[in-house]
């Protein structure tokens, strides 16, 4: 089992017992408003299970306390039904009723749950472009041409070097770089995809939370958080300490979703201090007119922001 992975399907968890927690409180602000005498049974409920609590060692318990307890309960349920409302409407939320979004069933040795299980298996599959033989270790500049590239006299390798050392300080400086945001730009078959993964398999390597996805991958991630309500995934991608987008450019272009999920996730992550890599095949010129000027312009915040431009012969 992959710990980070292990750990982001704990956090993801973490996460939907803490919206559990949101809904359940959402539910009694708004039953209450609509039926305050449902606030008062559950106000007079609290107030004498706590008395009990509180002199249960000074004074004699009230024995009638479970049949009152019984009676308000009965009274709730009554009132919920009354207004419309299931009459389970206030009792604990939670997505999987196996393991109440603990992740694990079972008393004693505790097992881990089916939920946990395909979470685990979905995230595992998102990941699925990682390649051991990646590396920086493996990285061999041979492969680029000694050619020139400009009247400086800077060569493909060189410049493929330069750019090694970079994306491999990054990584190595991983969770705080100084600018949190990459962008490796250029043709294609100039590999920016290979330094791409090999960010990705030092940050494994330094157990820092990372995943590598496609912008076609996640733009399917996204089409399903909004269609299916299958939120988790989308999560993972806002929450990890370390996202990678390979191939931006080539996902489909869904009017509503594509470019405002980008927007979202690239700035919310920006906001909260994460750390986003991204490789393209597009120029900037193309970038800017595909995904608009404010999605450009934050992406590229030169404070935020390093750009890699990628120049030279195809070398697959
Ligand atoms: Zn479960």
């Amino acid at each position: 089992m992959n710990n980070q992975v292990f750990a982001q399907v704990m956090n993801t968890l973490a996460e939907r017992r803490r919206q559990n927690e949101r809904e359940e409180e959402r539910r009694r602000a708004e039953v209450i408003a609509k039926c305050p005498e449902i606030g008062q049974v559950m106000d007079t409920r609290r107030e004498a299970v706590m008395k009990s609590v509180y002199s249960a060692f000074a004074l004699p318990a009230e024995e009638d306390l479970p049949q009152k307890v019984e009676a308000w309960n009965a009274r709730i349920r009554q009132l919920l039904v009354e207004n419309g409302y299931p009459e389970n409407y206030l009792e604990p939320v939670f997505q999987c009723a196996l393991c109440e979004d603990t992740g694990y069933v079972g008393t004693g040795k505790k097992q881990l749950c089916t939920c946990a299980k395909a979470l685990y298996a979905a995230l595992l599959e998102q990941d699925g472009s990682f390649k051991e033989e990646e590396t920086f270790e493996t990285f061999d500049p041979r492969r680029f041409p000694e050619t020139a590239l400009d009247a400086g006299g800077e060569t493909q390798r060189g410049r493929m070097l330069k750019f090694r050392d970079y994306c491999e300080k990054y990584a190595d400086s991983l969770p705080h770089p100084e600018k949190k945001n990459l962008l490796l730009y250029g043709g294609s078959g100039l590999g920016k995809t290979f330094l791409l993964r090999c960010i990705h398999a030092r940050a494994r390597q330094r157990d820092i939370p990372a995943l590598c996805l496609t912008a076609n991958q996640l733009i399917r991630i996204a089409r399903k958080a909004i269609f299916d309500r299958a939120q988790e995934d989308l999560d993972a991608l806002y929450e990890t300490d370390l996202l990678l987008i390979d191939d931006l450019g080539t996902e489909p272009l869904i009017p509503n979703v594509t470019v405002e999920e980008l927007f979202n996730l690239i700035n919310e992550r920006q906001n909260a201090g994460l750390c986003t890599v991204l490789s393209t095949n597009l120029s900037l010129t193309d970038l800017q007119a595909r995904y608009t000027e404010r999605i450009l312009s934050r992406l590229l915040d030169k404070r935020a922001c390093q750009v890699l431009r990628f120049l030279g012969k195809d070398i697959r």
